[in-house]
């Protein structure tokens, strides 16, 4: 059984008074039975790792460059994360792969550099609404992940989150149904690949999860989690989504 994994992105969000709601979600569960992670901009990280030390709420990147330092400017490497504090990185969501190209071999390469620096890449997958229209989801979701994961992926410490593209941010969700069969492929494609190992790979959903739909969402098969973004900004909402895990 995979453990689960409530994992909220601010995304391009907070400033320095944004971290007082990390310390407020993190004093609401001193011993929770759930993983809990924020994944900050890269500017509040080691900031919150400060803030966070010591509790039960972990802190993550959104991004690594495929090299461990070098001259790329405007860039940040996975060993930097892991330096201010990171213990996971967002890899390949949606917006990093419209916003600035990322392919799924760019993934791959950073999800080597993530594990190489000890970080557990979450890799993210998901097709857009014209793909699942033309009935082309598991084929996206299938060569998505074949190709953002690299040759020597570590399955122990690796996370997938599913997020379609047109969920985000939209207010809409797929059907329960829908979700299943994505999940149910996405497992069935991992233990493929590596074996019983897969079961303990977390599969996050992600896409418009709020308090009042997580719970259904964590009842559908192979949910392991969510991978949150407008309502990971705020305690009480971020809160309502790791009590229903
Ligand atoms: P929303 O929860 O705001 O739809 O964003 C989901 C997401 O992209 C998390 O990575």
């Amino acid at each position: 059984m995979a453990r689960k994994l409530a994992a909220g992105n601010w995304k391009m969000n907070g400033l320095r008074s944004a971290l007082a709601e990390a310390k407020t979600l993190a004093d609401m569960f001193p011993a929770p039975s759930v993983d809990i992670l924020l994944c900050p901009p890269a500017t509040l990280l080691s900031g919150m790792a400060e803030m966070l030390s010591g509790t039960s709420v972990e802190v993550g990147g959104q991004d690594c460059h495929t090299a461990a330092s070098g001259a790329h400017t405007g860039d940040i490497s996975a060993a930097m994360l892991a330096d201010a504090g990171a213990g996971y990185v967002i890899l390949g969501h949606s917006e990093r792969r419209a916003d600035h190209g990322e392919t799924d071999h760019l993934v791959s390469l950073k999800t080597t550099a993530a594990l190489a620096a000890g970080l557990v890449p979450i890799v993210c997958v998901g097709e857009t609404f014209a793909q699942r229209e033309a009935g082309e989801t598991l084929g996206i979701i299938r060569a998505q992940l074949s190709g953002s994961l690299p040759e020597d992926c570590d399955p122990a410490r690796l996370v997938i989150a599913y997020e379609p593209v047109w969920a985000i941010g939209s207010g809409k969700t797929p059907t329960l149904a829908q979700i299943a069969e994505v999940h149910d492929d996405m497992r069935a494609t991992l233990s493929a690949r590596f074996g019983d190992a897969a079961a303990d790979i977390p599969l996050l959903y992600g896409g418009s999860v709020k308090p009042g739909n997580a719970m259904e969402i964590f009842d559908t098969s192979n949910v392991d989690g969510a991978l949150v973004g407008g309502a990971s900004l705020k305690a009480a909402d971020f809160s309502g989504i790791v009590k229903a895990l």
